[in-house]
Order: C-alpha cells, then structure tokens, then sequence
C-alpha cells in the first residue's frame, strides 16, 4: 500500500493505490514528490510532478531523478521545440559567438594587414562551432536510440562559464559496436540528485557515435 496520491511516473494519470502499472501506458506507478525540473529545450522551470511536457515550448522534459527513464523516443525523423535549434546553434553556443566576434577585426584588418588574421581565425571557429551544433541537432532529429546509463554526476570546478561551474554528467551507451562514453555540461543543479547507475535514453549515429545526445535533452 503506497501512502498519498499515486500517479504514472511516465504519463503522470492518476492511478489507484494498489495498481503496480499504468492502466493508460504501463507505466511505473509512485507516489510522486514536487520536483521541479528545467526543461532541456528552454531551460524554463516546471513541476515535473505535475507535467510531463514544459509550460513554455512544449517540449518533452526529463524523467524525475532517481525514477526509471521514459518510454523510448518517439520514431524519427523526431520534432524538436520551437527555438531549440536556433539556441543550439548560435544564442547558447559560446565558441559561434566568439567566432562571430574575431570575424568583425575585419574592418580595423582593412586598415592594418596583419590583424587580417582575426578574422581568418574567426571564420574557422565558427565552422568548426556550427559543424558541432549540426551534429547534436542531428542525433536528436534522426539518431537510432539506445539504452543510457549515468557514470557520475558532479559540479565541474574546472570550467567557469560566467562565473559559474556547469554540471557534468558522465554517461555511456550501448551501440552495436560496443560501449561508448560521454559527457554533457548542464545547468539545472537538480541534475546532481540523478544517481550513477540511473537509465536514460541516448540517440547516436551509428556511422558516427561521438554524434550522440541524452533524450530528452537535460538543461
Ligand atoms: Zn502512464
Ligand atoms: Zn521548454
């Protein structure tokens, strides 16, 4: 007997106190705890108790640490939240700005040669960034999914990105080829209440594995 209102972790119906699954999904039943989560797509705050997608761009949110991973990604091609790509790709990708920022020495260059080589210099950062965000973008869109399994959560002392220490989370995943392991840097301290051992899902290219990313995406 299971003590308080007892609902869907996956699809958060309620349910009765002594159903061991989800009558609408299958899903695991529990008496859900307030967490407040931020959604991977926007980084807004919700109740993740309360609702399974974010108030603010629909997006799907990640499962409540320390409670098994969601049902599989939906089939690809997948949709992604609005906004999503344009904040991967430039608004929230730190090496596309600073890229953009060598490219503008072009006009003192004009005057004075040899500071020409800002610019060039920024002209291959920003490849090089927007050639990295496609393939994160990518794996979300169309990668095949598999099962993930979290290393270690911990905050990264070693990165300051203003003046804050993002979160780390180690992760690997099973491909046909054999393990392969990542990480990501996110913001949502939260994030550190996620045990190692915990499932999620991980969507990868099989041609090309270091294409990979956690879905739904963490913030
Ligand atoms: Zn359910
Ligand atoms: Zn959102």
């Amino acid at each position: 007997m299971k003590h308080g209102i007892t609902a869907c972790e996956w699809c958060l119906t309620e349910c009765n106190n002594e159903d061991l699954q989800c009558t609408k999904c299958g899903g695991p039943i529990a008496v859900l705890e307030p967490w407040v989560l931020q959604c991977g797509w926007c980084s807004s705050s919700n109740r993740r108790d309360l609702t399974t997608n974010c108030k603010s761009c629909g997006g799907e949110l990640p499962h409540i640490p320390g409670t098994p991973r969601l049902p599989e990604p939906p089939v690809a091609p997948r949709f992604l939240a609005p906004g999503y790509e344009n904040r991967v790709r430039y608004r929230k990708n730190p090496s596309f700005i600073v890229g953009a920022i060598f490219i503008f020495f072009i006009i003192p260059g004009m005057c004075l040669w040899p500071i020409l080589i800002f610019p060039l210099i920024g002209v291959f950062i920003l490849l090089w960034s927007l050639k990295k965000s496609k393939h994160k973008l990518n794996a979300l869109k169309s990668g095949v999914p598999t099962r993930g399994v979290i290393l270690d959560v911990f905050i990264d002392m070693d990165q300051h990105i203003n003046h804050r220490n993002p979160v780390r989370i180690d992760y690997e995943f099973d491909t046909p080829d054999g393990t392969i392991t990542d990480y990501v840097n996110v913001w949502d301290e939260t994030n550190l209440r996620r045990p190692a051992g915990e499932h999620l899902w991980v969507v990868f290219n099989p041609k090309n594995p270091k294409e990979n990313n956690i879905w739904p995406p963490l913030s």
